[in-house]
């Protein structure tokens, strides 16, 4: 059964998380360490990011650089399927639009499909870090909608370019939704119009952005639900870890910290004392939303599972 479809059959709030790829020369383990001690709480899925390549300059003795397309995280297809393989638990690979063209997009898609994958997190990526705006590959996809019509196209045995019918896929897409606006959009209407568009192409449910104020999610859903989003919305939240946190997930994700929690986090000194602000804050966040009948809680760990072990036997 595909995960949009236990997340529309099942009255209890489920929760899933999402991992990061190992850093390129790291182990698989790392990542089974950080999915062990949460496995026995039953997700209902695992997400695994993917991440674009980036580019890197080299000084060169000579005082000149050289310039390599390096990928930081590779391996998450792989990663994707020995998880699911390993723990027989629904896992949720990204696929974006940014570093591909249509063509690569598909054969990726065939490779999902070969290995069963067939729930997948469509998403456009970012505008790589010195470049303002995104920029579509040449014979890439500009947009997530475009890509979600792709996914449904091949469903219906129609792939990129081939004038016969193909093998029918099975893929079940869910897309991001953003409480707080995504950070192009010129306003929340026009953001909520396209995650709609999503929606229509055949988007079967949305993650959230993360946040740290139930508020916006609330009023998120209010105003899906008003021009017509009707598919399962999964709440998005980050435990916060770092004491760099404050500054940086405003910066990077474009969302608001509710005064409240910046307080508690001033009086924080080192890591570990926002790690604990971190839980605390999430697990009320969590009971708040599960009380008020959210489909899914979904946890952004980065790899770090502890605490999100804290926060799940407290909350489930
Ligand atoms: P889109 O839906 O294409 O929207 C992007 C912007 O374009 C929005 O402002 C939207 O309003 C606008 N827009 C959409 N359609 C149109 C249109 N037809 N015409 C004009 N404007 C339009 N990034 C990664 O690189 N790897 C990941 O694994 C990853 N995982 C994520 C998981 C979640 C749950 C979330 C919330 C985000 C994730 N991201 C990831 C980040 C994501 O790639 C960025 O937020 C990206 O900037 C937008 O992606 P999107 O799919 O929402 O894009």
């Amino acid at each position: 059964m595909s995960v949009a479809q236990i997340l529309r059959d099942t009255p209890k709030t489920l929760f899933s998380f999402e991992l990061l790829p190992p850093l390129k020369g790291r182990s698989i383990e790392d990542i089974y360490r950080a999915i062990d001690p949460l496995i026995e709480f039953n997700p209902l899925n695992i997400n695994i990011t993917y991440h674009c390549p980036e580019t890197v300059y080299e000084a060169l003795p000579d005082g000149s650089f050289s310039k390599r397309i390096v990928r930081k995280r590779p391996g998450s297809v792989a990663l994707a399927a020995a998880i699911k393989f390993k723990y027989k638990v629904n896992v949720i690979p990204h696929v974006l639009c940014a570093g591909f063209t249509k063509d690569q997009i598909e054969d990726m898609l065939i490779d999902l499909n070969f290995l069963e994958m067939n729930d997948i997190l469509l998403l456009r990526g970012d505008a790589p870090k010195g470049q303002r705006y995104f920029i579509p590959e040449p014979g890439g996809h500009a947009h997530t909608v475009d890509l979600v019509k792709q996914v449904m196209a091949m469903n219906q045995g129609v792939y990129f370019g081939k004038a016969t019918t193909s093998v029918q896929t099975h893929f079940s897409a869910g897309v991001a939704g953003y409480p707080e606006k995504h950070a192009e959009a010129p306003n929340m209407t026009a953001d909520l119009e396209h995650l709609k568009e999503k929606v229509d192409a055949g988007a079967e449910y949305i993650i959230t952005q993360l946040f740290f104020d139930n508020s916006k999610y609330f009023s998120f859903v209010e105003q899906c639900r008003a021009i017509g989003i009707t598919v399962p919305i999964v709440a998005g939240l980050k435990p916060l870890t770092l004491l760099t946190d404050y500054l940086q997930l405003p910066q990077v994700f474009h969302i608001d910290m509710p005064q409240d929690l910046i307080s508690a986090l001033k009086s924080c000194k080192t890591n570990a004392d926002v790690k604990q602000v971190g839980i605390e804050w999430s697990v009320e966040q969590s009971k708040e939303l599960i009380k008020s009948g959210v489909p899914a809680l979904h946890y952004y760990t980065l790899g770090v599972s502890d605490n999100v072990k804290k926060i799940l036997e407290t909350v489930f």
